[in-house]
C-alpha cells in the first residue's frame, strides 16, 4: 500500500489517499474529486476528453515515488 494526497494527484487539498495500485488510486481520487472539488472534476473531465492520457502521464510519477505504508494483514 502507498499513501499519497490529493495535491500530488493534481488536486487542491491535503486529503490523504491510500491504495495498493495505480488503478485503485485513480478510482479513489476520482471519487474524492467528484465529492469534494466538483469544479476541478469538470476541469479534469474536459482535459480527459482532449487527451485521455495527460493526467495519468503527469501524475503517475508522483504515485511511483509515493511512500510505501505497511498494512497489517489479518
Ligand atoms: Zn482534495
Amino acid at each position: 500500500m502507498k499513501t499519497t494526497n490529493c495535491k500530488d494527484l493534481g488536486g487542491v487539498c491535503d486529503h490523504e489517499l491510500t491504495a495498493s495500485s495505480w488503478d485503485e488510486i485513480v478510482k479513489l481520487m476520482y471519487k474524492h474529486v467528484m465529492e469534494n472539488h466538483p469544479e476541478l472534476a469538470n476541469e479534469m473531465e474536459a482535459q480527459h476528453e482532449k487527451d485521455p492520457h495527460a493526467w495519468g502521464n503527469e501524475m503517475k510519477p508522483n504515485w511511483d515515488k509515493a511512500k510505501e505504508v505497511s498494512v497489517t494483514v489479518n
